[in-house]
């Protein structure tokens, strides 16, 4: 298969990059680094079936790049994703699911290729409902300081969904929950890479708000073979993909210390703006439909991540 990955020098980008690779595919990756890295897809630079482009699909249409090959697929991963980073480029990342996403779209249209959007939990907002299905339309402060980012990927649903009604193109609207693992930045302010950055230099956890709030944490190997299952169906609605094990932030941070064994002290900050109390996903669909579940716990996720971060490689 030919692929067109946006954001591909990103923390989920690189790791598909990879994968596709991996099975022998073709790949062009495209990329601004706004916040993704070169270092991520520096490995790659030789690989004759890789080819990389630096451009910025907010000001550079896409359909006026000279492509080396006609896609069969388009993955648009391309966003600042960590809150930090969406609240530090909050027009950048409203631009590049609005009009990024609308010209990855009419690429699309133009080629025949299959397109698949990135979209998030973000999307149910401070959820009401939990677990998180995906007939549930959320709780969204549409001016908060998040909002740059949920209500541009809402937007970006909408969007797609309005191509898919009129002009039949295949998309596939992955809504991905709190993934972690190698590549991520220590420096990208989400709370796994804050503290295995902590435990390295031995600081203490910091866990803003009390702690009780939750997350569920999917390893990024599991949601890639996710990504790869989705783009295989039929399948045109929003699909959740993550991992259903629920923990709270002081319950993340306990495991830290447990895998370390360092026993840091835990350092409780004001909480965050319109931070979600509650998250988790409800992958009955993804079950159903691919066949797929993650098969890396909390622990061994945390271990590999770790291992990484500390001698440089997967
Ligand atoms: N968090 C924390 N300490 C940190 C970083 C984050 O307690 O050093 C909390 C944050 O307030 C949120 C949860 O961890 O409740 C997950 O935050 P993250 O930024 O990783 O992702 P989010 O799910 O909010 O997009």
């Amino acid at each position: 298969m030919k692929n067109l990955v946006i954001g591909g020098a990103g923390f989920l980008g690189s790791n598909l990059c990879d994968a596709l690779l991996d099975r022998g595919d073709k790949v062009i990756c495209i990329d601004n680094f706004i916040t993704g890295s070169r270092s991520n897809i520096e490995h790659l630079r030789d690989n004759k079936n890789f080819r990389f482009i630096e451009a910025d699909i907010i000001t550079l249409d896409i359909e006026k790049i000279n492509f080396p090959f006609v896609p069969d697929i388009i993955f648009h991963l391309a966003s600042p994703a960590s809150p930090k980073d969406y609240i530090c480029y909050p027009l950048e990342t409203l631009r590049v699911n609005s009009i990024g996403t609308e010209r990855c779209l009419n690429l699309a249209l133009k080629t025949g290729a299959k397109f698949l959007f990135t979209s998030t939990s973000e999307v149910y907002g401070d959820p009401i409902e939990t677990p998180q299905k995906e007939t549930y339309w959320g709780n969204v402060n549409p001016v908060g300081p998040r909002s740059v980012y949920d209500e541009a990927k809402r937007y970006a649903e909408a969007l797609i969904m309005a191509y898919q009604r009129i002009y039949k193109i295949k998309v596939y609207i992955p809504r991905i929950f709190n993934t972690y693992g190698p590549r991520m930045r220590l420096d990208d302010g989400r709370v796994i890479p804050n503290f295995i950055a902590q435990a390295i230099k031995k600081n203490p956890l910091t866990i803003y708000g009390d702690g009780k709030q939750t997350r569920s944490f999917c390893y990024v190997d599991d949601l890639i073979k996710g990504l790869l299952l989705l783009v295989e169906t039929d399948y045109h609605m929003p699909v959740n993909l993550g991992n259903p094990d629920e923990f709270t932030i002081i319950e993340l941070a306990n495991k830290i210390n447990e895998i370390t064994g360092l026993n840091l002290p835990l350092e409780f900050l004001p909480p965050v703006v319109d931070d979600p109390r509650k998250r988790r996903p409800d992958i009955s669909l993804a079950k159903k439909l691919l066949g797929w579940a993650p098969a890396v716990n909390l622990e061994d996720g945390l271990r590999r991540t770790l291992y990484y971060y500390m001698k440089g490689e997967k």
